[in-house]
């Protein structure tokens, strides 16, 4: 398939290009467009043959739910009723990044919700994704633009590198501002229930629900018989092709123990990468040292996590050594997908 790719800025856009996308979405076919969280790989929702296409495009398992995404408050022809506190949320944080599981509608075919009763749904705050949605003039189902397993792009260049030759259409903006995927929670429960951590954070929805929680598979490794109440929490994610090892614990510890352990490594003729940050890159004089950003930002450090880690795809390491961050805020869903990419390989200093 002939992928056609057009940038497009989102302080001036170009009406031709995305009703032009939007008729491919509504004709039944997949464009990738970024949003504030990361670039998506978008069908119409309601058209079960187009959205077989997403599954078969990035390989993803068929039990891994979609998120469908709209521009427009009036969700009733999506979801059976809406529960008070979603209102809530829909009313504080949307447009933005974060998504509300509600029971579903019959006019969400089970292929978009994976055979659920349940169906996640998200306003996206990117002006080109909102665009894209009012043009299509359906629900758009989105996950993220990437290979199932790969870490979510970012930019359209990470987009192009998985999806080329895929998909009908990839619109190319900035930059997605936030860098993670959206935070997911359950309002089908009483308190509602964090699935995923994102840029809204544990903190933001307390002055929603005070006893909201967050699901227990969040910060820990899952075990054998775990069921997951999010299908797609039981895959493996974010993952480069490197392993890689968290070292969690001080600052000046962890330095040294990355300085030992790479010594070790580098004996035995293997090519180190280290994610580092701006405050310790310093420190290492050895390896091929990337920095997230400043510690003095966690919304940087996750806007730069998934572009990092896919590029030590490209730079032959044998294993990544990564620094870890203080899960408070947004720092909670930075170790949530650090904690995924190393498959829970966590080494306390
Ligand atoms: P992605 O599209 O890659 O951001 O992944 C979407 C995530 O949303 C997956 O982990 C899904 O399991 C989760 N998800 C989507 N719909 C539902 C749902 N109805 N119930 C629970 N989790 C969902
Ligand atoms: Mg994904």
């Amino acid at each position: 398939m002939k992928t056609k790719v057009v940038n497009i800025q989102e302080d001036n856009i170009d009406m031709n290009i995305l009703n032009e996308a939007g008729d491919v979405i509504k004709d039944g076919g997949l464009v990738a467009f970024p949003t504030e969280t990361v670039y998506g790989l978008g069908a119409n929702a309601l058209d079960e043959e187009a959205v077989k296409k997403i599954f078969i495009a990035k390989g993803r398992p068929q039990d891994n739910p979609l998120i469908i995404h709209v521009a427009d408050f009036n969700i009733d022809p999506y979801v059976k009723n809406i529960p008070e506190v979603a209102k809530k949320i829909m009313n504080k944080f949307w447009p933005g990044p974060i998504t509300l599981i509600m029971e579903k509608s019959d006019l969400i075919p089970m292929t978009t919700s994976a055979n659920l009763d349940t169906v996640g749904i998200r306003m996206p705050s990117n002006k080109i994704a909102a665009e894209l949605i009012r043009a299509s003039k359906t629900a758009i189902a989105a996950p993220s633009a990437n290979i199932s397993g790969r870490p979510s792009p970012t930019d359209v260049e990470s987009c192009i590198e998985d999806l080329d030759g895929k998909v009908d259409y990839i619109i190319g903006g900035t930059k997605s501002e936030v860098g993670l995927e959206s935070t997911i929670v359950d309002c089908t429960t009483n308190p509602i229930c964090i699935l995923r951590p994102g840029g809204i954070t544990l903190e933001m929805l307390k002055t929603v629900d005070k006893d909201v929680y967050m699901d227990s598979s969040i910060s820990s490794k899952p075990t054998k018989d775990f069921k997951p109440k999010a299908p797609g929490m039981k895959y493996r994610h974010y993952a480069p092709k490197a392993p890689v090892k968290i070292f969690k614990g001080e600052i000046e510890k962890t330095i040294a123990k990355i300085n030992e352990m790479m010594l070790n490594y580098i004996e035995n003729k293997m090519t180190v990468g280290i994610i580092a940050t701006d405050e310790t890159k310093e420190f290492y004089n050895n390896g091929i040292i990337k920095s997230l950003g400043s510690r003095d930002s966690l919304n940087d450090i996750a806007k730069n996590l998934f572009h990092v880690l896919r590029s030590f795809d490209s730079e032959d390491v044998d294993i990544i050594l990564c620094e870890a961050f203080d899960e408070q805020g947004v720092g909670l869903a930075i170790m949530n997908r650090l904690n995924k990419s190393a498959g829970f390989n966590i080494i306390e200093v």
